[in-house]
């Protein structure tokens, strides 16, 4: 049997997954991110997690190589990271820093990205042709699955469906603009709500406990989150007519009770005469890129990618 190592790198966490060749996970572990994100701690840090796991899966067999997850603007034939907003990094040269400590073969791909393939390969997605991933965290971001292939676009931006503007005017979203998905709908948004509404800093997950009480002003956060993203959701099915949607990320944990709001909240702006594609949560949920990061040995290795 083979193995493989993914991980992903977050702004605030590094996750790491020893996974065998059917993405079953064996081990797991998250360390936080150095404070001042230094590169050479950080991707000393990334090194020494790997090794931890790949040395745990060598009684396993043969080892496909480690996969990372990154998040930002990434040149994939050079192994480079561009830009990161999360990390504040530029021009990173990160497969080659990295070959140095980990003699195995070393791929990358936008955090992302790396989710949507777990699900395409080995999740939600694998009897889907069209679909649309949407990844609900922290922040907010998707791709587009078209004919099971990860659509880029012209300049590798494709599906920044957290940028999509849903309340012009709305609150101020860090990318400049007012109003976009993230700012309305994510777990930093939703912790804001909660921040003006109490007048104390609450947790997102501690909103959802509440909102699943059906506490106030709560519920009313959820719901208005809920009703943005549903908004989103239906301006990308006028677009794309996906046969699904499927969502990840660290607020898909939540599960069917969150679910249904957004599925409410979606289907009530769909047309009479239109299909309404399913929307269903992906199998991976937060840990989506870290998976997808240790699929992608797997998939170079059978020409997938
Ligand atoms: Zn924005």
């Amino acid at each position: 049997m083979a193995f493989s190592v993914g991980v992903d790198l977050g702004g605030t966490k590094i996750a790491g997954a020893l996974v065998d060749e059917d993405l079953n996970l064996l081990a797991f572990r998250k360390i936080p991110v150095d404070p001042e994100r230094k590169i050479e701690k950080v991707l000393g840090d990334i090194a020494e997690l790997s090794q931890g796991l790949l040395d745990e899966g060598k009684a396993l067999g043969e080892c496909a190589g480690v996969g990372l997850a990154i998040p930002g603007i990434l040149d994939l034939k050079k192994g480079m990271l561009i830009f990161s907003e999360n990390l504040n990094w530029r021009n990173v040269p990160i497969i080659s820093l990295l070959k140095e400590e980990l003699p195995v073969p070393l791929f990358m791909e936008h955090d992302v990205r790396s989710g949507t393939l777990a699900e395409v390969f080995f999740g939600q997605g694998r009897s889907l042709q069209d679909f649309i991933y949407i990844s609900v965290g922290t922040g907010i971001a998707g791709s587009l699955v078209w004919q099971r292939q990860v659509i880029r676009g012209a300049h590798g931006t494709s599906a920044e469906v957290g940028h999509i503007i849903v309340a012009p005017g709305g609150p101020l979203c860090r990318c400049g603009n007012a109003g976009c998905l993230e700012a309305l709908a994510s777990g930093v948004a939703i912790e804001r709500d909660a921040f003006h509404l109490t007048g104390k800093p609450v947790k997102g997950e501690v909103v959802f406990e509440n909102a699943r009480a059906g506490v106030s002003p709560y519920l009313e956060i959820v719901h208005r989150a809920a009703h943005f993203l549903g908004l989103g959701l239906f301006n990308l099915t006028q677009i794309f007519d996906p046969e699904a949607i499927l969502i990840g990320g660290g607020i898909a944990e939540t599960g069917n009770w969150w679910l249904e709001i957004i599925k409410e909240n979606y289907q009530k702006h769909l047309l009479d005469s239109q299909a309404i594609p399913e929307v269903i949560l992906g199998r991976f949920r937060s840990k989506a890129s870290v998976m997808g990061a240790a699929a992608i040995p797997f998939l170079k290795k059978e020409g997938y990618l």
